[in-house]
């Protein structure tokens, strides 16, 4: 007998996934120049050169039998030194190195601290429209159950309103992920605190903490000096996972924290059932090198330009057709509404006749949206718009949604 839940998790079909496997199938048989690949959020900046700089000097000067062996479960005290320092520095907080636990990547960083606060099916954890797609089986596959509150349609905030109706006495904790995947909005410091009041009125009726669990590894990746608060900072019960995957652009070294601050509550509580959820999954003691490589540059920040340059081109090049598009501030994703309303209409034509790759964000708990990674040449981009122009064009003549 094979456990059949997570027969289905590694069976059922990934749009996005799907949709990158297809784009490499069209590159070979039409050139890569003419396909339009939107479908993955791959960072396409190197690592800042401080990154290599340091992998090389750790080869080239640390013990040659140390720098591939184990560290501690929760990573070595340098790179969390570091962590925390990066921390206390940028937030005015105190942050000490015992408060790092050191993860692969946001992921299981996610699920660790799920896993510790939720106790199968007494357990509610809440997501807020549009989330990423994952969050879904890495709350359900601990029994819990993954409450949704609707999207703010009107500017892609958080509806405060539902998500106070949606708490309850089994909320355990609600995931905040900002700047957002897949909508490109950054959550501001008033729609945070107004959050936070009410997720501390509700503990207090409810006679137990409910905590923010800040998603956050696209927080370096902002623009026009927008502020993205730090979460701790406003709401004491909140436990942070980062990632740098996406600020470093090292997704595939699999490296980032979870940082529970000494002020939430029953913070020694929460921080070693982290460690023992990282324990059970064998997410422990992520690479060395990596580890070591994040000691010598947990300050160092992406040089966004490109982002930003491909941001503004795509937003205004299809406003300007007439697409509707949430304004981009942070992460590398632009939300666009489906001309139609019919998303995945939309996907599949332009994918057919276009070669034109964009995700529907029915996932992502947004019917009717498009989401567009634009972590991609500048040339691509330009390349594409005379099939966004020709899909709007048809949109209007009738022929295609
Ligand atoms: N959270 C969000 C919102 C993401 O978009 C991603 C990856 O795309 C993750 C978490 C997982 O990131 P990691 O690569 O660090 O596991």
């Amino acid at each position: 007998m094979v456990n059949n839940e997570y027969i289905k998790l590694g069976n059922s079909p990934s749009i996005i996934r799907d949709l990158f496997a297809y784009g490499l199938e069209q590159k070979k048989k039409l050139g890569a120049e003419n396909v339009f690949d939107y479908s993955l959020g791959n960072p396409s900046i190197p690592a800042p050169k401080e990154v290599n700089e340091a992998i090389k000097e750790i080869l080239d000067t640390e013990d040659p039998v140390k720098v591939h062996g184990y560290s501690s479960a929760a990573g070595f005290d340098e790179a969390r030194e570091a962590v925390a320092a990066d921390l206390s520095k940028r937030f005015g907080l105190d942050v000490k190195a015992k408060e790092i636990f050191l993860s692969c990547g946001a992921a299981p960083a996610l699920i660790s601290i799920i896993k510790a606060l939720c106790i199968g099916h007494e357990s509610e954890i809440m997501v807020i429209a549009p989330f990423f797609p994952e969050y879904r089986p890495f709350i359900e596959s601990n029994g819990a159950k993954c409450v949704i509150v609707p999207p703010d349609m009107k500017d892609f905030g958080i509806n405060l309103e539902a998500a106070e109706k949606l708490v309850s006495k089994k909320t355990q904790g609600i995931i905040v992920n900002s700047p957002n995947n897949p909508s490109g909005a950054v959550y501001s410091r008033e729609v945070l605190k107004e959050l936070a009041d009410m997720l501390k009125r509700k503990s207090a009726e409810f006679g137990h903490p409910i905590y923010i669990i800040a998603d956050e590894p696209y927080r370096e990746l902002v623009y026009d000096g927008v502020e993205v608060p730090f979460i701790p900072t406003i709401y004491n019960n909140t436990v942070v996972c980062y990632s740098y995957s996406k600020s470093l652009s090292l997704p595939g070294e699999r490296i980032g924290y979870v940082y529970v601050p000494s002020f939430a509550e029953d913070s020694e509580d929460v921080y070693y059932a982290v460690a023992g959820a990282a324990r059970i999954m064998g997410h422990v003691c992520p690479p060395t090198l990596i580890q070591k490589v994040i000691a010598a540059c947990a300050d160092k920040r992406p040089d966004l330009r490109a982002y930003d340059e491909n941001r503004r081109l795509l937003y205004e090049s299809l406003c300007g057709m007439g697409y509707e598009c949430v304004k981009p501030e942070g992460a590398f994703y632009l939300f666009v509404k489906a001309p139609n309303g019919n998303a995945e209409e939309f996907s599949e034509k332009a994918k057919l006749e276009y070669n034109l790759l964009v995700v529907p964000a029915t996932g992502f708990g947004c019917p009717g949206y498009l989401r567009l990674s634009y972590c991609v040449s500048k040339q691509t981009i330009i390349n594409s718009l005379p099939a966004f122009r020709g899909m709007m064009e048809k949109h209007r003549s009738g022929i295609i949604p």
